[in-house]
């Protein structure tokens, strides 16, 4: 299959001049959980770029477990935050919840998120790997390796290439944090394809005090970066405060991992 290693070299995925994959330092995406107002995804995205990130993350169309919950700002909320990472030199990832929206969604996003929920809607792997923008495949929080991989198969068969597979944690017996982070599948799938992979720490963790610990083991695996949720008042967040990280936590964490730009 396209996915499969058979001996090939890793595959590096451009995304507007920001390589991801093989031997490339690790790539750092950051920002809110939701694109929430036009000020918020503004200051995140300043942010993130300040603190050495070199993508931005938000959700306009979020799959909420509860209907009553925040739903997301939709193309509006598209809108903003291309402009806002327009103006940060920033690249931006969204997730696509349906297959309808994939080809108008595409037209301003950079890279399209297929959600941990979506991760077997056959369709819309089906639909996203006819697009011409590169695709950020989660992990199922139910999923085997094996299935990641060949929900991966999907998006190649159609002929998109620029695929990236994220491991955000996945159920187990284990309820102290959200999900239960599966570095091996970092390891396993590096092997396995010839994709990039990198790891959602936040998801995972669900607070974001375990963020970082997470975030480093992640690097020391192998994985080829990392996708944080960080937002300018974390508290106040309309989806995934308590796991999204201050801007000085974001700061440390950059530092930490080697991506921070250098100060005079
Ligand atoms: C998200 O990135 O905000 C999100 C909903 O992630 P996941 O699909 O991994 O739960
Ligand atoms: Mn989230």
């Amino acid at each position: 299959t396209l996915g499969d290693r058979q001996g090939r070299p890793d595959t590096v995925v451009e995304i507007a001049g920001v390589r991801i994959g093989g031997d490339e330092p690790p790539v750092l995406i950051a920002g809110p959980c939701s694109v929430e107002s036009r000020d918020q995804i503004f200051e995140s995205a300043r942010a993130v770029r300040e603190a050495g990130g070199l993508m931005l993350r938000g959700g306009c169309f979020k799959p909420r477990t509860l209907p009553y919950d925040f739903q997301g700002l939709g193309f509006e909320g598209l809108a903003m935050m291309h402009e806002a990472g327009r103006q940060n030199g920033l690249p931006i990832v969204t997730e696509v919840v349906h297959p309808k929206d994939v080809e108008a969604i595409a037209r301003e996003a950079d890279v399209l998120q297929i959600g941990a929920r979506n991760m077997q809607n056959f369709e819309l792997l089906k639909e996203v790997g006819k697009s011409h923008a590169a695709v950020l495949l989660k992990r199922g929080m139910s999923s085997s390796i094996d299935e990641w991989l060949a929900a991966a198969e999907y998006v190649l068969a159609g002929g998109n290439e620029r695929v990236i597979l994220c491991e955000r944690g996945i159920r187990t017996f284990e309820t102290a944090t959200r999900n239960t982070l599966d570095l091996s599948s970092v390891v396993v799938a590096r092997e396995r394809t010839h994709l990039p992979v990198i790891v959602d720490p936040s998801h995972a963790a669900g607070l974001r005090r375990w963020v970082p610990a997470l975030a480093k083991a992640a690097i020391a695996a192998g994985a080829h970066g990392l996708i944080v949720e960080a937002h300018p008042d974390p508290d106040h967040a309309l989806s995934d405060g308590p796991q999204s990280l201050t801007w000085d936590q974001l700061n440390e964490l950059a530092r930490e991992i080697g991506v921070a730009p250098a100060v005079a």
